[in-house]
């Protein structure tokens, strides 16, 4: 049975919480975005106020075994500062009993990095590359194996399982999944992932009319799934940036030397197919800014997408698409966004994106509900200074992704099973 956070007895109780302290490290060490660290502070904050004790858990990177540089170490005295109270450091995650057991309430342990250990993720590591088949198939199967003793030693520490983790919430990981079923009365969310929960829901479940959807990226087959999805769900979708040329090639626009993939025209078809026979409106650049160069210095031209030269590509959108954003954006209740929709990482193809962003913190002030996620949006709002001024910004690319793709993911059914 789900527990939560706010009617949950801590008192006296070690909570084992697996949180997303998956930071971005400089060559010295320095965490130069702390973003993650920062939203699971209410969570640990409120279990140490409830008379608890932390045993904190995370990944970061992608390590192959034991590694200094993907060492939590680096990062206890960070999260030490923004909790308020020194943290202990369990620099082996599979011997950290005396550690746990020592903790008193109101004090906190780090542990170090679970993918140290392949058991973590389940996954085989340091096969051959000419393994077999079968060699393949008992790697995983030891590993699975061994992954249970490995889960029950992290459950040994604690009295309860806190998952906020949203950022690996798609993953059926020890940590993220395996360990909820050693807590079946005394589980429970974190607060970002119950907020990121409820800011999918007030999309997917619970949206008020009209509800659009702009994604945007490089590649429909990336988000094919998402598109699948969304376009039996929503009213209007806003299919914009390097995916949007695939969509306007279906339709017979002259795309010229536009980033598109002709092998999912069809795709792009059935979904156009799809919409018609909903109801659902589809919209897709008109005009686009193009260029003969990926550099600031480069000329632009805008030309409309049905008609670009042979050797000119589209970087951003044009204003007349932007106004036609802008409009479908007014008219929208709940707008999810995910995806940027033009090459924003150069300033001069990025007024698209930052005008969306714009455009979204508009429609919140005037009412609508706002979702933003996926790296490059969240980035885009960032810039312009209106995370805030939106609704609610994702933490969780792959994980947001993968939730609005319609999947249940492995971290959430934990808890809720
Ligand atoms: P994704 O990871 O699928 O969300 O894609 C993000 C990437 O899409 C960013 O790096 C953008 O530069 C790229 N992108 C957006 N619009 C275009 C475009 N018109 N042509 C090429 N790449 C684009």
């Amino acid at each position: 049975m789900q527990q939560h956070i706010d009617t949950y007895d801590f008192t006296g109780k070690k909570a084992i919480v697996r949180v997303d302290f998956n930071v971005p490290l400089d060559e010295n060490f320095n965490i130069t975005d702390d973003t993650r660290i920062r939203a699971a502070m209410p969570t640990l904050k409120k279990i140490l106020e409830k008379g608890g004790s932390l045993i904190i858990m995370s990944h970061l990177g992608r390590p192959k075994g034991v590694t200094d540089k993907f060492s939590l170490s680096h990062i206890v005295d960070h999260v030490s500062a923004k909790l308020g109270v020194p943290v202990k450091f369990a620099p082996d995650c599979q011997k950290a009993d005396a550690e746990a057991a020592a903790l008193k309430p109101g004090e906190a342990l780090l542990l170090e990095n679970l993918r140290f250990y392949a058991e973590e993720e389940g996954k085989p590591r340091g096969l051959a590359e000419d393994a077999s088949e079968e060699e393949k198939k008992a790697a995983k199967a030891a590993v699975k194996e061994s992954q249970k003793a490995f889960v029950a030693k992290l459950a040994s520490y604690a009295d309860c399982y806190v998952n906020d983790a949203f950022g690996t919430a798609h993953r059926a990981h020890a940590s993220t999944a395996l360990i909820a079923k050693y807590f079946p009365n005394d589980k429970m969310f974190g607060y970002l992932m119950e907020g990121e929960i409820k800011a999918i829901d007030n999309v997917l479940k619970n949206a008020k009319r009209p509800l659009t959807a702009i994604i945007g990226g490089s590649k429909v087959s990336s988000k094919l799934a998402v598109l699948e999805n969304l376009v039996g769900k929503v009213d209007n979708l806003i299919i914009g940036g390097g995916m949007g040329y695939t969509f306007i090639k279906a339709k017979g626009g002259k795309i010229g030397l536009s980033l598109h993939e002709d092998d999912l025209i069809p795709s792009a078809l059935t979904i156009l197919e799809t919409a018609a026979r909903k109801g659902v409106k589809v919209h897709v650049a008109q005009d686009a800014v193009c260029t003969q160069e990926f550099s600031n210095e480069a000329e632009t031209k805008v030309f409309s997408t049905d008609n670009i030269p042979d050797d000119w590509e589209g970087v951003d959108a044009g204003p007349e698409t932007l106004k036609m954003f802008k409009k479908v954006i007014d008219e929208s209740k709940t707008i999810l966004w995910n995806g940027p929709v033009g090459v924003f990482e150069i300033e001069k193809f990025s007024n698209g994106t930052l005008t969306v962003a714009r455009d979204l913190a508009e429609a919140t002030a005037k009412g609508a509900y706002t979702l933003v996620g996926g790296g490059d949006s969240v980035a885009a709002v960032t810039k312009m200074g209106f995370a805030d001024k939106v609704s609610y910004v994702s933490t969780g690319g792959g994980a947001m992704l993968e939730a609005i793709e319609g999947k249940t993911l492995p971290g959430i059914a934990a808890i809720l099973e």
